[in-house]
């Protein structure tokens, strides 16, 4: 752990590198499995489950290799396939750190919700379909219906759209991300869709290492049912991630840097 967390340090530590796909790539793999990590510590304190933490390393690792692909093919304008595969990476990571097999249950992010479709190898066979709230993208998604013009289902995911660019000083924008619901201006080109994707694949990413809040189970007494609402999370992490890089300059936000390189294979404007 301590050779991830000191590459994890030297990457952050220079905002400014060439931000290649390899150097991509490693930030991916080597940050999802210490948050993973990290998430799995928190999570047998919060809810007081235990986890197997080589377990949850090893599922970061795969969850941030999914991940990185998932943006690679958000950025290439695969963005159905890169959402069912970051949905699929995110379902592993969110298993493991609960304890149960890496694909007890196949999550699907719709809105503030994320659906989880039991499969044969979940061993509690309590539910068909748990349903997971998820408290910073209920904000989000208001935020984003409230800067909207026309709001759309698109490739499996909530869209936005503007009739006008967003024009902040001299600096234009043609689209917004707001958590996990990307959008756009109506007249941006076909990188922007792209870039705005892996926008979202990032929130979804960082609500994925973050352990739930709450666990609703034992208000429903653990009846079988075919749909509960079992888990409340915060979206802690991807709001303060929020907060935190909109204090750095625009051209070393860590999340433009991914979404510049994948969408239009360059740097952020200066
Ligand atoms: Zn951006």
């Amino acid at each position: 752990m301590r050779c991830i967390a000191i590459t994890l340090a030297l990457l952050l530590a220079t905002p400014s590198f060439a931000a290649d796909r390899e150097r991509i790539a490693t930030l991916n793999v080597a940050g999802t499995t210490l948050l993973t990590y990290l998430g799995c510590v928190a999570q047998s304190k919060l809810l007081k489950r235990p986890t197997s933490h080589k377990r949850c390393i090893v599922a970061g690792a795969i969850g941030g290799t999914g991940f990185y692909q998932a943006k690679r093919l958000a950025g290439e304008g695969h963005i159905t396939t890169a959402w069912a595969v970051a949905n699929l990476s995110s379902s592993a990571i969110e298993n493991t750190m609960l304890g149960e097999h890496p694909l007890s249950r196949i999550g699907y992010g719709f809105g503030p919700f994320r659906l989880r479709l039991a499969t044969p190898f979940d061993r509690e066979k309590e539910s068909i379909v748990d349903l997971d709230v998820n408290l910073a993208e209920a904000g989000y998604l208001a935020r984003a219906v409230l800067d909207a013009d026309d709001v759309d289902v698109r490739d499996g995911m909530i869209w936005w759209e503007t009739r006008n660019p967003d024009v902040q000083g001299d600096l234009v924008f043609h689209g917004y991300t707001w958590g996990a619901f990307p959008g756009v201006w109506s007249g941006a080109q076909k990188h922007v869709w792209n870039h705005e994707a892996v926008h979202a694949i990032q929130s979804l990413q960082l609500d994925s290492v973050e352990p739930p809040l709450f666990d609703l189970r034992e208000a429903s007494r653990r009846a079988r049912t075919p749909l509960r609402i079992r888990y409340v999370r915060a979206g802690a992490l991807n709001l303060t991630d929020n907060v935190v890089w909109a204090q750095a300059p625009y051209e070393q936000r860590w999340a433009e840097i991914e979404a510049y390189r994948f969408a239009e294979r360059r740097s952020p404007p200066k």
